[in-house]
């Protein structure tokens, strides 16, 4: 049965269904066919579609760019067209202004059919796929598997990096207008509550120019935008557990470029999303100098949370660093000041690395970084310094997130998807936007 026929037989007293009636099929095999008699359907309504659509062949064709009259060179070009449902074949008008010398099928441009290559879902879907899995050999796999996209992995590729090279130039235009003083509107619904989250992390990047074994380490920047519906509960100050509440709808901005052009990037992401309008503004990142100085330039009103993990990795460092690590006297201190972090008491948390510090005693000039004496000491700093970001009882109460999870779980799959060429990290952001 062809398309056609299918949609004729399913116009009857519905024609679909003794197609199921088969006996002793299971329930895996009725959804199967029952997907299939559905994905069958949807295309010959589609095709049904475009073959009555007055673009296809228009009486009076114009040209989409300067608006002279297109002169139609083929009446039924093909094209082919790889979609959600499938592969498609179809013929439409094609042709040439002679005004301005742009070529083009009405029809395609009257739906937004890209010129070339997969339609606009299709190709969302393969950027997801090229920016979650571990090569595009394994992008390309899941595409067929999951989706019937049956592409190879150097289409993958090239489609996934075309999009996001796209993405990340029509991204730098936004922040270029936006310093230039261009404003940007935000959304017509801002959320009650916004969420910034900042991370920077290494990552090993083979580039080009850059011939040495394994590659160069360099610092990624990858920051997360989400909103969130906290719950106030007075009694989550003393909880023992907490679980913040959860992200909604995240967008990342990711970048190698320096902090301060990162800064931009989240900011414009950050508005778009409706930072400026939001009622509650929130910025989660660890306490590093490069982090604060974007906070103070971009996000000054919004509230600081030190991320609670990089809080806490810092709190093991000072007891590593003060008894050696896997010691009893270790696992002990750590213990009483990640409690003593947690119920926000910051004195008794500083005063305890104070007291370690002063024991192994002050770092020698030019003391490499990694000496226990110079860890303690910074440490007494970095907890002096972001106090405020340290206030876990009261947000734990607001019902606010207090980890940046969200980001570093990027950094992470950056890393991962890095090993390749600068392309490569761009399709990440072509698959910004994820429900979680
Ligand atoms: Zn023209």
């Amino acid at each position: 049965m062809d398309e056609k026929e299918f949609l004729a037989a399913s116009r009857g007293e519905f024609g679909g269904m003794g197609y199921l009636m088969t006996k002793d099929l299971n329930m895996a095999e009725l959804v199967a066919r029952a997907e299939a008699a559905g994905k069958r359907l949807a295309r010959a309504l589609l095709l049904s579609r475009l073959e009555q659509d007055p673009h296809r062949n228009p009486a009076e064709p114009f040209c989409g760019r300067c608006g002279a009259k297109l002169r139609i060179q083929e009446a039924a070009q093909r094209r082919e067209l790889s979609t959600a449902l499938g592969e498609f074949e179809y013929q439409r008008a094609y042709g040439v202004c002679d005004r301005c010398g742009h070529t083009a099928a009405p029809l395609d441009e009257a739906l937004g059919i890209p010129p070339f290559g997969p339609s606009v879902e299709t190709r969302q879907k393969i950027c997801h796929a090229a920016a979650t899995a571990r090569s595009f050999e394994m992008a390309a796999e899941i595409l067929e598997e999951q989706a019937g996209i049956k592409l190879s992995a150097k289409q993958v590729r090239v489609i996934s990096e075309t999009e996001g090279k796209a993405l990340a130039e029509e991204r730098a235009q936004e922040v270029k207008s936006f310093r230039s003083g261009k404003p940007i509107a935000g959304p017509e619904q801002p959320p009650e509550l916004i969420v910034v989250v900042a991370d920077g992390g290494r990552i090993q990047t083979r580039q080009a120019d850059d011939e040495q074994e394994g590659g160069a380490w360099k610092e990624d920047k990858v920051g997360a935008i989400y909103e969130a519906t906290p719950r106030k509960d007075p009694e989550a100050r003393e909880a023992e557990k907490y679980e913040g509440a959860r992200a909604q709808m995240k967008t990342f901005a990711a970048s190698m470029t320096d902090w301060d052009e990162f800064g931009w990037m989240l900011c414009v992401e950050a508005i778009k999303r409706g930072y400026v309008q939001a009622k509650e503004k929130l910025f989660i990142s660890d306490g590093a100098q490069s982090l604060r100085t974007l906070r103070q330039d971009h996000f000054n009103g919004a509230t600081f949370i030190l991320d609670w993990y990089h809080a806490v990795e810092h709190l093991s460092g000072c007891g590593k660093a003060a008894f050696g690590e896997n010691t009893d006297e270790y696992a002990a201190w750590y213990k009483k000041m990640k409690t003593k972090l947690w119920l926000g008491e910051l004195d008794a948390v500083i005063r305890g690395i104070e007291k370690e510090s002063a024991r192994v005693g002050k770092p020698q000039p030019k003391e490499h970084e990694s000496s226990p004496r110079v860890i303690l000491h910074r440490n007494i700093g970095y907890f002096n310094d972001n106090r405020d970001g340290m206030d876990y009882p009261r947000f734990r109460a607001e019902g606010w997130p207090i980890g940046s999870g969200v980001a570093e779980g990027a950094v992470k799959q950056f890393g991962m998807r890095l090993k390749g060429s600068e392309n490569q990290k761009r399709v990440l952001q072509a698959s910004r936007q994820r429900e979680v």
